[in-house]
């Protein structure tokens, strides 16, 4: 496993880029809609792994109510596996607590799927089975 990204939640892509583009030195390399989940992402590439910013695109966005709780910073964790549906399964049978029973389609086309803070010591955490080439 490693971290696919770190995704972090913000009011404004374009505001955020000025702190990780224009003074951290990032590159923004991929902007999309997520509609399913109704935010816009960008992502960073940060050395394996990627800085992902989410922008919710409605108010009932779930990047809307993070951001109105406690105004932005990190959302979630996402970790790289090889087959999510198989890990969901195998944390289904531990009892672990998920937000989807299977996997969905997130930015790039990746398979992904949330586990439950409740479930994973305070952290929502993200599974991601990147595309094959
Ligand atoms: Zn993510």
């Amino acid at each position: 496993m490693k971290i696919n990204h770190l995704g972090i939640a913000t009011k404004s892509i374009d505001e955020a880029l000025r702190f990780w583009e224009d003074a951290l030195g990032l590159e923004n390399v991929h902007t999309e809609t997520v509609e399913d989940q109704k935010v816009r992402v960008a992502m960073l590439p940060l050395g394996e792994s990627r800085i992902e910013l989410l922008e919710p695109t409605s108010d009932d966005s779930p990047i809307s109510k993070f951001i109105e709780k406690r105004g932005g910073g990190i959302h979630h964790i996402a970790v790289e596996i090889e087959d999510v549906e198989a890990s969901l399964k195998i944390l289904k049978n531990k009892g672990l607590r998920l937000i989807d029973e299977s996997p969905r389609i997130g930015a790039e086309g990746c398979l992904v799927a949330f586990i439950h803070p409740s479930s994973a010591n305070g952290v929502l955490l993200e599974l991601v089975q990147s595309k094959k080439d």
